[in-house]
C-alpha cells in the first residue's frame, strides 16, 4: 500500500513538471491575441507620447519581439490573468515587472541591432531580459535580490534563451569584465546617473535610466555617449520605478 503511494506520488511529480515543460515549450502560441492586443495598446500609447519617441514610434523588431515573448510566464501565478494589460505588476519582495509601453520604449531607445552586447540592471523577473534577448548579439543583466536574480536565470534558461547572463550583484558598478556596452538599460530609479554605467558605455552606445527619488518625480533620461567620448543626456518623461538600492545608489 505504502508502495503504490510514493508510486503515485512520483507519477504526479513526472506529470505535473512534463506539464510544466508543456506549457514552456510552445509559448509563442499561448495566449498570442492578448499580446496582439497589446502591441496595439503600445502603438496608440507611443503615439500620444511623442516628446519620448520623437514622433516616430516604437521599432517595429521591438514590437514584433514582444508579439512572441510569453510575458505571463514571468509573472507569478496570481498575477497571470492580467499579464498582458498595460501596467506594471508585483512579482515579490516589493519589486514590479514595468508596463509593456516602458519596456518598449526603453528597449526602442537604445537602439540595439543584431550584433550588440547589452547590459540591464535590475533583472526583476527576466521579461526585459527576454525581449532584450533576440534582438541583441549578448545580454547582461543584474539583479541585487538573490531569489529574483535565481527565479529569473532558471525561466530564461527554461525557455532556452541562452545569450543572456544574469549575475546577483550591486548593478550599479555595471560589469566591467564584459564592458563595453552599446547599451544599457537601468530598470530602477537611482539618485543620479551612475558614472561607473558612463564609463562602461561604449562609443555611440546609448543608456535609458530613469532618475530620481522614490517620493521625488523621476524622469525617464537618455544618455549617449558619442565617437569623440563625449556625453550628452536627454531628460524624456516623467516615469514611476523602484529604486536603485545598494551601497552606490545612496
Ligand atoms: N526589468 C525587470 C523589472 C525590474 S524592477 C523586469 O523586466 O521584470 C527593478 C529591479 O531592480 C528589482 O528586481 C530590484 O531588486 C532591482 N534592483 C534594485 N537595485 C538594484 C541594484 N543596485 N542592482 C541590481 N538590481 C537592482
Amino acid at each position: 500500500m505504502r508502495r503504490l503511494a510514493q508510486f503515485q506520488t512520483l507519477l504526479a511529480l513526472v506529470l505535473a513538471s512534463a506539464a510544466a515543460v508543456a506549457s514552456t515549450s510552445a509559448p509563442a502560441q499561448d495566449r498570442f491575441a492578448e499580446r496582439a492586443a497589446m502591441i496595439e495598446t503600445i502603438k496608440g500609447h507611443a503615439r500620444s507620447a511623442p516628446s519620448a519617441v520623437e514622433g516616430q514610434g516604437i521599432d517595429p523588431a521591438v514590437l514584433k519581439t514582444m508579439g512572441k515573448v510569453p510575458r505571463h510566464l514571468f509573472v507569478p501565478e496570481e498575477q497571470r490573468s492580467a499579464a498582458y494589460r498595460d501596467r506594471p505588476l508585483p512579482i515579490g519582495y516589493g519589486q514590479t515587472i514595468s508596463q509593456p509601453f516602458i519596456v518598449a520604449l526603453m528597449t526602442d531607445l537604445i537602439n540595439v541591432g543584431p550584433g550588440d552586447s547589452v547590459l540591464e540592471i535590475g533583472t526583476g523577473s527576466g521579461y526585459q531580459a527576454a525581449v532584450l534577448s533576440p534582438l541583441a548579439a549578448k545580454v547582461y543583466s543584474i539583479e541585487i535580490i538573490p531569489e529574483l536574480g535565481e527565479r529569473a536565470a532558471a525561466r530564461l534558461a527554461e525557455l532556452r534563451l541562452n545569450n543572456v547572463e544574469v549575475k546577483v550583484d550591486d548593478g550599479y558598478y555595471g560589469w566591467p569584465t564584459h564592458a563595453p556596452f552599446d547599451g544599457i538599460v537601468v530598470t530602477a530609479a537611482a539618485s543620479h546617473i551612475p558614472p561607473p554605467l558612463v564609463d562602461q558605455l561604449a562609443k555611440g552606445g546609448r543608456m535609458v535610466v530613469p532618475v530620481g527619488g522614490p517620493f521625488a518625480t523621476q524622469f525617464l533620461m537618455l544618455v549617449e555617449k558619442r565617437m569623440d567620448g563625449s556625453i550628452t543626456t536627454l531628460q524624456l518623461l516623467p516615469v514611476s520605478f523602484v529604486p536603485l538600492r545598494g551601497g552606490g545608489a545612496r
